[in-house]
């Protein structure tokens, strides 16, 4: 069974622990530095990439770089679905193991997939293409094959509720469940093709692993890098990542 969690592309995100309002509070000082750091973490269309200056995460795939091919980072055209490229293709060979980028907790962990047929899939590309875009079900349901989804929290970037997705998964360990805590570096699952199109037609070819990172905020999100362009977007990456 698949488990979906539809409040994540529906708009209605959790919003931020908002604490002690400034208005509120006695101390006028500490009022406008929590205005200011409010300000500062305003999700506006474009991803500001102040917000991860002190992010540091392991790279999920071990020995796997960040690539620097601006189709395999966000932001690139995906025409095929009628969107955009919102993570990271990082490609290992089918059955790499995968990990955790940071500590989280799983709230998704497609156990048990089954790969959709292909002519079902070509029908909801189909679909996409009339509509203009990818919609977030078959995004989400079709498109991202066996996938893990880990919450991050409010620890991560700072002012951030924190999503990281692992997509077209091969395998998904069994101790994996929503619920279950993770360490930075666990290895959750393996690398695979589940989702695209070869691995519908029964082929092992285009494995790679498609993770990205969601930020929430105040009933917004925004992924990863979001309108950031190269070499700038890539610079960025790299140093997040170790
Ligand atoms: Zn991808």
């Amino acid at each position: 069974m698949k488990l979906y969690i539809p409040f994540l592309f529906c708009g209605l995100s959790l919003s931020a622990q908002s604490g002690e309002s400034p208005k509120n509070s006695h101390l006028s000082i500490l009022s406008s530095i929590q205005d200011s750091v409010a300000l500062e973490t305003t999700i506006h269309k474009t991803f500001n990439p102040i917000w991860v200056d002190s992010l540091k995460i392991l790279l999920p795939c071990s020995g796997v770089s960040v690539p620097k091919r601006t189709m395999r980072l966000p932001n690139a055209p995906r025409d095929y679905r009628s969107g955009i490229h919102r993570g990271i293709d990082f490609f290992a060979n089918w059955g790499s193991p995968i990990m955790s980028v940071a500590d989280g907790i799983v709230i998704r962990a497609d156990h048990g997939y089954v790969e959709v047929p292909a002519e079902f899939r070509v029908n909801m590309l189909d679909a996409s293409a009339k509509v203009g875009h990818t919609p977030s079900d078959i995004f989400n349901n079709v498109l991202l094959g066996q996938a893990i989804f880990l919450d991050h929290g409010f620890d991560l970037i700072p002012g951030f509720r924190t999503i990281s997705i692992y997509a077209h998964l091969s395998h998904i360990n069994e101790n994996i469940k929503p619920g279950t805590k993770i360490k930075m570096g666990d290895v959750m699952g393996k690398t695979g093709n589940s989702g695209i199109r070869e691995s519908t037609l029964g082929s092992r070819a285009g494995a790679h692993l498609h993770w990205e990172m969601i930020l929430q905020k105040d009933e917004q999100e925004i992924y990863l890098g979001k309108d950031v362009s190269n070499p700038d977007l890539y610079e960025m990456l790299n140093r997040i990542f170790y």
